[in-house]
């Protein structure tokens, strides 16, 4: 049986909480009948006004990161457990831009994914390599290694709870989408990464998405992809229309 698509939206540092109910609103009635799973990732301040506006709908909620630590003197943070008290379901950690303009490493991914599985959230673990890398032939090196450090210390009954997502960083932003074949190939790594730590009943049922322009136009060839099982979505996450039909392109997939 096929895993289930999860279509994943990152607004990023976008929408106050006024219109992000607005969106969500928009939003709604557009994914209902979705069969894929559908979740926003919204800033902080938006998460009261985003959980309020999914209630009786299918869209689940995501913080765009979290803190390891539960609490203490870390002036600007969130921690996991803060985003769990109030109903967050989901948390984005190791985004690129997190690790390029905030100083995100390998061990502080691997530390924030540590605390929001404690914390009881589901974790969107991004990995993905610089145009350098990929052009150095290293691209399986990086993700993988990503991928490792960044589950280290996390449990195989836990890997329910860990959804990757490949995001190369040339792709994201940019309007240059990798090609269905070089998505797949790496999520298919990164897979092979997953079998070797935990087996592969656990590597088939984990989710890996792909990020990096996904749009209403090129969702469906990405999808149909073996390995990729859906989608972490940028700029098109924030109309909503072209959202609704990257989700419907992930149930006809
Ligand atoms: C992202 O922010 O994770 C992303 C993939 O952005 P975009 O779709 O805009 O490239």
């Amino acid at each position: 049986m096929r895993r289930k698509y999860v279509i994943a939206g990152n607004w990023k540092m976008n929408k106050n909480p006024t219109e992000a109910a607005a969106l969500i609103g928009e939003l709604k009635p557009l994914v209902n009948d979705a069969r894929c799973d559908v979740i926003v990732g919204v800033p902080f301040v938006d998460l009261p006004a985003a959980l309020e506006a999914v209630k009786g709908s299918k869209i689940g909620v995501a913080a765009q990161n979290c803190h390891w630590e539960k609490s203490g003197a870390f002036t600007g943070e969130i921690s996991a457990e803060m985003l769990k008290s109030m109903g967050v379901e989901y948390v984005i950690i190791g985004h690129s831009e997190r690790r390029t303009y905030f100083g995100d490493t390998d061990i502080t991914v691997q530390k924030r994914v540590r605390a929001a599985l404690d914390a009881g959230l589901t974790v969107i673990l991004c990995v993905g390599e610089y145009l350098e890398q990929r052009e150095q032939g290293v691209t399986g090196e990086i993700c993988a290694m990503q991928t490792k450090i960044a589950l280290g210390g996390v449990s195989g009954n836990e890997m329910s709870r860990i959804i990757i997502a490949y995001e190369p960083v040339w792709a994201i932003g940019t309007g240059r989408t990798a090609t269905a074949e070089q998505a797949n190939e790496v999520c298919a790594l990164i897979r092979d990464t997953v079998s070797g730590l935990y087996g592969s009943r656990t590597a088939d049922s984990t989710i890996i998405q792909y990020g990096g322009s996904m749009n209403a136009s090129n969702a469906a060839e990405l999808l149909a992809q073996p390995d990729v099982d859906g989608g972490l979505i940028g700029g098109a996450s924030l109309k909503p229309a072209d959202f609704a039909a990257i989700v419907s392109s992930a149930d006809n997939a």
